[in-house]
């Protein structure tokens, strides 16, 4: 699950890393009453007014601006809010900003930024360990760094049986090229970044840029938290921060199904039992020349509320122009996997494409019998060539 800025900060905070205070706001009116009273709470006379989306790059794309005065604050977030926000992670098609977070200005004169740091704390799967990655040159486009200054991204590992061991922290504010109180300053930033990272269930904590302020204090001016969804269950307080507005709705519905639902750009919408099937069946639509439209995913237990759920978030696709359908019958037996469909597919009505019906294992003829004898414009496969030889002739 992925949060907002605002959200990773409290996190963030809570686990005693120092942030770029700020308050959360839905409206100008809003806006200027977190201003004041950020004013009251840190003495700040200049803002930044940030936009909250679910992407990255909002101050190249426009999206955080400084202000200067309660006005400022004002006029900044009635632009801000409602705009559509296109930065280099939204895509062409942006994101509309919903909210905004006042934060003190951390960069004023007389709190000059002095250096921008990268650190970001994630799993490495290859070594079952989490690894901190972090760079001198933080503050812009760390991909772009690692791209042309590959030796300026360092990397520690941390064994999570023992976690982070103090000469470690010690290590990387070395490393930031720190010494005095920013060093120490840093040791505890990064202690606290990672417990927060272990005690959140993170599968990401990215700070971009960490901020040495010219009186030597270490404080995140940004968060991006990613959480671990199978991890949720052990933090339901953490639901409420699930922004609906951010998530594709099609994805929504299939939580709600608990299917495993991912759109995709193609023409040719799958519903398969199992994540590796799926996987297959995708690779398949491809070489048949079609492009898969989604990866679906209906789990063990596909019954005909689960097809009629799967169909309908297909269909309601303008671009799927055929449907392949690929079933696995084990536990599930593929005579009610049919009738499933058959029945689904009267349910919904008007179901103007095609759809391909392939199903193997248990009661895989009966199920065949149930598709061939429906009178629906369902085709039956056996083969998974004649399901792919299918796709073709109707993709054309
Ligand atoms: P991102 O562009 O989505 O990564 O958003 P960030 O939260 O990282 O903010 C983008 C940029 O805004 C930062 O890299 C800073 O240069 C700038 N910025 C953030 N906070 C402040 C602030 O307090 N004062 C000033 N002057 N600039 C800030
Ligand atoms: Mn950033």
């Amino acid at each position: 699950m992925n949060i907002h800025e605002y959200q990773g900060k409290e996190l963030l905070k809570e686990n005693g890393v120092r942030i770029q205070e700020g308050i959360i706001a839905n409206n100008a009116t809003e806006a200027v009453e977190a201003a004041q009273k950020l004013n009251q709470t840190t003495g700040t006379n200049w803002w930044v007014v940030k936009a909250q989306i679910h992407a990255g790059g909002r101050g190249k794309g426009g999206g955080v601006k400084l202000a200067k005065s309660i006005e400022e604050v004002k006029t900044l977030t009635e632009k801000i809010i409602g705009m559509n926000l296109i930065t280099n992670q939204t895509g062409s098609e942006g994101k509309i900003v919903h909210k905004v977070l006042i934060a003190q200005d951390v960069y004023y004169p007389g709190n000059k930024a002095t250096s921008e740091f990268y650190i970001s704390i994630l799993l490495n799967r290859t070594t079952s360990r989490n690894i901190i990655v972090y760079s001198t040159e933080g503050g812009m486009d760390i991909e772009e760094v690692a791209d042309k200054t590959p030796q300026l991204i360092f990397k520690e590992e941390v064994d999570p049986g023992v976690g982070l061991q103090p000469f470690q922290a010690r290590k990387i504010a070395f490393n930031l090229g720190l010494s005095g109180k920013a060093f120490s300053e840093m040791v505890s930033f990064v202690t606290a970044l990672y417990s927060t990272y272990e005690k959140s269930d993170a599968s990401l904590v990215e700070i971009n840029p960490v901020l040495k302020t010219s009186d030597d204090l270490i404080l995140a001016v940004d968060a991006k938290i990613n959480l671990d969804d199978n991890a949720l269950f052990r933090h339901p307080r953490y639901q409420e921060m699930r922004d609906l507005l951010e998530e594709d709705p099609a994805e929504i519905e299939a939580s709600k199904n608990n299917l495993n639902f991912i759109k995709l750009d193609g023409n040719v919408g799958c519903m398969v039992n199992g994540a590796g099937l799926a996987m297959a069946t995708m690779d398949i639509i491809k070489l048949s020349g079609g492009e898969p439209a989604n990866f679906l995913d209906v789990g063990g237990g596909a019954n005909a509320q689960t097809v009629e759920a799967g169909l309908k978030i297909i269909l309601n696709d303008p671009n799927v122009k055929t449907i392949l359908i690929n079933i696995f019958g084990g536990i599930v037996r593929c005579d009610r996997v049919a009738s499933g469909v058959v029945e689904a597919y009267k349910k919904i009505g008007e179901i103007n494409i095609p759809i391909i019906v392939r199903l193997q294992g248990t009661n895989a003829e009966g199920g065949k019998e149930i598709i061939d004898q429906s009178g629906l414009k369902v085709f039956s496969a056996t083969t998974l060539k004649e399901a792919a030889d299918l796709v073709k002739k109707l993709v054309k």
